[in-house]
């Protein structure tokens, strides 16, 4: 199949991209005309969706930043977008296990001044880009997910979709459908976080920015509270004392419609200690005074996790190579900082947008062209927005008490420079401790046990986060060596990925065939 623009991963930076390309060749058209110029061609744009619906794999909940939105439909309230409710009240908290201080409003950080900012779904915020693009002439296809990148030297060609209908021995079951080569002019990687495709591309065609990706785990809960619980306009952000001078924390909380909170905890995965577990930090901390009296009497509705990159503008992969440009969470555009990459990932997707207009025209989807993203990049309030946050993961790697008390304030005073510029930091699992290096009290953690009230086991969450999958098909999880998680893994770092997936994919079990050894199952 060729088509001239695609566009891997329906997400908001993808979405914005595919709307905005069509509106942007629209307007030069019109110009042109005006000039008594020949028109472009009106480009054939693909967006593919490996969800079967778009919108099925966004973690619902988010506090968007308006600014991309209005600038892509500047009426987009007008058209429907599905905001629930716009912050009135943003507020920081620290919370300790027995109290919570609350920081008066003019005290809250200023990343966490979110007045303004629309509470909506983001699930149906792709739902509803998806059909502002679909009325004008964008395809998509959800249910096909990009397999491999398709080359030919250091040029991008298109993707591979991966076969379906596969039994997880390899064998082909009567639904099976091989894949399919797409080929494109422009290729746009908008995977979100850790995208297949993207990293490969980055790793090939060593697209690598200054520092590596880092990460961390966000893990949301929606709860219907009692009516009386419930403050629509509120944002709350806070962190967990003393917990956060070990290792940082942040927890977010926002009224929705229907009586809905979303209440979300992020952990770091580049912890040093090896019983390191988001799923259980976001449970404990809903022990707090203030989460108890909150969610008293409320229904558990829906959970997810995901990661967000953390690397932010020092991770910044180059943007283009011949055919392709990657944008969004893909392309390290989150602003980790304000916990927000929504905005920075729609904007993202209008640059590159406008890049691919200025290729059309030329006929030329070389880097000569495709360049100008990254141009229009540095010269955008997206960048300025980067630069201000540009060393607050490197403050924390250094210490999170150096961070909040010393160079997260003076980068706040100095434009995100800090003490140091640019602070260099480490691939997050190099960080990893063995259990032996801890301290001797912390090199075991007793079992989590859950009330079944207000914390949850994870096989008791992973019901309430929507995730269906067929039985039998090949697991997408490669070990690379299982031998390992037995033998070094078990004994130097007492299996991590039993603790760190907060869906408990990974569980080490009595191998039959060895009495008395163990061996890693991955649950799908
Ligand atoms: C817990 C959590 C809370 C957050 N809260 C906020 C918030 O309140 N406000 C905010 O602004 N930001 C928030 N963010 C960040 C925000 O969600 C992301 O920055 C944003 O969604 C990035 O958009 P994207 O289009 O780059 O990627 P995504 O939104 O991740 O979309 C990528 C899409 O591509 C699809 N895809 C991936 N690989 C393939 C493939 N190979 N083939 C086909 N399809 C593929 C995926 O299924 C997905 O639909 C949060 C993130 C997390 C994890």
């Amino acid at each position: 199949m060729e088509v001239d623009v695609l566009y891997v991963g329906a997400g908001p930076a993808n979405l914005a991209s595919a709307y905005h390309l069509m509106k942007q060749v629209e307007a030069r058209n019109e110009r042109a005309a005006a000039r008594g110029q020949q028109p472009i061609e009106a480009p054939t744009i693909l967006v593919i969706e490996k969800a079967a619906e778009v919108g099925d794999h966004q973690l619902s909940g988010a506090v968007i930043n308006p600014r991309a939105i209005a600038e892509l439909i500047p009426d987009f309230q007008e058209q429907g977008f599905p905001t629930e409710h716009i912050c009135t009240h943003d507020y920081f908290y620290a919370f300790t296990r027995s109290g919570t201080i609350k920081f008066p409003r003019f005290a809250n950080p200023p990343m966490f001044k979110k007045k303004g900012y629309h509470v909506a779904s983001l699930s149906n915020v792709v739902k509803w880009m998806a059909a502002r693009c679909e009325e004008i002439g964008v395809e998509i296809y959800p249910g096909f997910a990009a397999k491999e990148i398709l080359t030919e030297g250091r040029r991008v060609l298109g993707i591979r979709t991966g076969d379906m209908g596969v039994a997880a021995d390899g064998s082909h079951k009567p639904t099976f459908q091989p894949g399919m080569d797409i080929f494109a002019k422009v290729t746009v990687l908008g995977e979100g976080v850790r995208g297949n495709l993207s990293n490969k591309l980055i790793d090939d065609f060593d697209l690598h920015g200054l520092n590596p990706q880092t990460f961390e785990t966000g893990i949301k809960e929606i709860w219907r509270v009692k009516p009386e619980k419930h403050r629509p306009g509120r944002v709350i952000h806070g962190s967990l004392f003393p917990d956060f001078f070990g290792q940082i924390n942040g927890m977010w909380l926002y009224d929705m419609k229907d009586n809905l909170v979303s209440y979300g905890f992020v952990t770091p995965l580049d912890s040093e200690d090896p019983n390191n577990d988001p799923h259980r930090a976001a449970q404990e901390f809903k022990k707090t005074p203030f989460m108890r009296d909150l969610l008293e009497g409320a229904e558990l509705v829906r959970y997810g996790a995901k990661t967000i990159p953390t690397g932010a503008l020092y991770a910044q992969p180059k943007l283009y190579v011949d055919g392709a440009l990657l944008v969004g969470d893909s392309a390290s555009m989150c602003n980790i900082m304000k916990l927000a990459g929504v905005h920075l990932a729609m904007k993202s997707g209008m640059l590159a947008a406008e890049t691919i207009v200025d290729a059309l025209e030329a006929d030329d989807f070389s880097t000569n062209t495709l360049g100008g993203y990254a141009e229009r990049y540095r010269s955008s309030w997206a960048y300025e927005e980067h630069l201000q946050g540009r060393n607050f993961t490197g403050s924390n790697e250094i210490h999170p008490l150096f961070g909040m008390f010393v160079n997260i304030p003076l980068m706040v005073l100095t434009g995100g420079r800090g003490l140091i510029d640019p602070i260099r930091t480490h691939p997050g699992h190099t960080r990893m401790k063995k259990l032996r290096e801890l301290p001797p009290g912390k090199r075991h953690s007793e079992p989590f046990e859950p009330d079944g009230v207000l914390t949850f086991s994870k096989e008791h969450l992973v019901g309430f986060s929507g995730t269906a999958h067929e039985a039998d098909q090949p697991s997408h999880l490669v070990v690379a060596d299982r031998d390992l998680c037995a033998t070094s893994c078990a004994i130097e770092y007492g299996n991590p990925c039993e603790k760190f997936c907060p869906a408990a994919v990974y569980e080490m079990v009595d191998d039959k065939d060895n009495p008395g050894h163990k061996k890693l199952f991955i649950h799908h």
